[in-house]
């Protein structure tokens, strides 16, 4: 078949699929794309709020950041982007604190007017000797001791992930997440920005193309006949693709609880909450995600959000990568690999945490895989990205 007639099925109008269509779709293909919700832009959709005029992050707070120039040029075809520059607080102990752990976070915490080498120094002194940590807590214990450990990562990461730091694998914290300057920029990537008008409109300016028909409101379903397309591209969670037949791949879901207030609510974008006796783990304010803007509206919205456990019908936001869960993904995995016509991609088809930049750089990478696989009449597949 040639690309100018293959007609293909992409069930998902996230970042992931509308990046597929959007590159198929200028190759020549016919796609079709579903998403089982009414909006598209999957978890990073975005919508004014009527009464104030200020635009929500319906899924939680989404900052685009990318040091790839490629996904850079391609995002800014679909809308403008304007700079942002995201920085993050915690309150800890009754105490605001700046965020990730830096210079002035350690000296905010301990009262002290250390220089760099100062505080790396004394930071060295507290910390425990453990010879090789297998913990996050004997992780954490052994790169910068207990006192910061206990304010900052301790409980904020059992509220994250419902377990006990100690319960946890060491590799979860990879990097000292400590730095010794007043560089408070919660990324370090060369390109951070916000859409002016929201996710959703790029993802719809994306997915506008007369190669492609939306079709939203309307769920993908593996076991039905999918007769005229010529292959199918799935970026909905690969478990259920299988209809759970051999069990539930572990997420934590978030529930988000609004708050309207008459004034500004907390004064910057996002507020993370380090104890365990407040139950939810940040509050966002959207009006700090605009700062060219003045809201149209009365008064300023914001979330707060609280981690759980996902059940069955609850929406599943982060992959838990236990060593159960693995065993299971790695099941699931073969599973797919003796099937034909299908390819699994995006954050849920590949269980895996995904930035938006490494959701679509993941999904240009799938497109021109496909392109290459028409052309040259070989089969598409399952995985171009492997789960692991
Ligand atoms: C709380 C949170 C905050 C985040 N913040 C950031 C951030 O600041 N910056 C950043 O770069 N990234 C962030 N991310 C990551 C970002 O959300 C992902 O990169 C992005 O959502 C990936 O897009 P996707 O298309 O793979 O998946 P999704 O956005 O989940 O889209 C998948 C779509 O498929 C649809 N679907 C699934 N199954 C079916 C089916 N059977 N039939 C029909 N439709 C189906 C779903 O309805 C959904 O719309 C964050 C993630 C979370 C959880």
């Amino acid at each position: 078949m040639t690309i100018t007639k293959a007609k293909v099925l992409i069930a998902g109008a996230g970042f992931s699929g509308a990046t597929l269509a959007r590159i198929l779709a200028e190759a020549g293909f016919c796609c079709v794309v579903l998403d089982e919700r009414r909006h598209s832009a999957g978890n990073c959709h975005t919508e004014r709020d009527e009464a104030t005029g200020i635009m929500v992050h319906r899924y939680g707070p989404h900052i685009f950041h990318t040091d790839d120039d490629r996904i850079w040029r391609f995002i800014r075809r679909f809308g403008e982007f304007m700079p942002y520059r995201h920085q993050v607080l915690t309150t800890a102990g009754g105490r605001v604190y700046s965020m990730p752990v830096n210079l002035l976070t350690i000296n905010q915490f301990f009262g002290k007017a250390f220089t760099p080498e100062e505080a790396e120094a004394f930071v060295a002194s507290r910390t425990l000797a453990i010879a090789e940590p297998e913990t996050f807590e004997d992780q954490a214990l052994s790169t910068i001791g207990p006192e910061l450990y206990e304010a900052f990562f301790r409980d904020y990461t059992a509220k994250q992930w419902g377990r006990s730091p100690r319960e946890l694998p060491a590799s979860i914290l990879k990097r000292l997440p400590v730095r010794f300057t007043y560089d408070n920029n919660y990324f370090r990537h060369s390109q951070q920005a916000m859409p002016r008008h929201g996710y959703t409109q790029v993802v719809e300016n994306m997915l506008r193309h007369p190669g492609i028909e939306v079709r939203l409101g309307e769920s993908y379903d593996a076991a039905a006949p999918h007769d005229g397309f010529a292959h199918v591209f799935y970026t909905g969670q690969i478990d259920r693709y299988f209809g759970y037949r051999l069990g539930r791949l572990s997420y934590r879901t978030l529930d988000f609880e609004e708050v309207r207030s008459r004034a500004v609510l907390q004064g910057t974008a996002v507020m993370n909450f380090g104890d365990l006796s407040v139950p939810w783990t940040r509050v966002t304010e959207f009006r700090y995600f605009a700062p060219w803007e003045t809201p149209s509206g009365e008064g300023s919205i914001s979330y707060r959000e609280y981690v759980r456990e996902c059940g069955p019908d609850d929406i599943p936001y982060y992959p838990v990568h236990l060593a159960k869960e693995q065993a299971l993904l790695r099941d699931y995995v073969g599973l797919a690999e003796v099937q034909h016509g299908v390819t699994f991609l995006g954050r849920l088809g590949n269980y895996a945490y995904l930035d938006m930049d490494m959701a679509i750089a993941r999904a240009m990478e799938v497109a021109e895989r496909a392109i290459r696989s028409f052309r040259e009449r070989v089969a598409m597949p399952v995985f171009v990205h492997r789960p692991q």
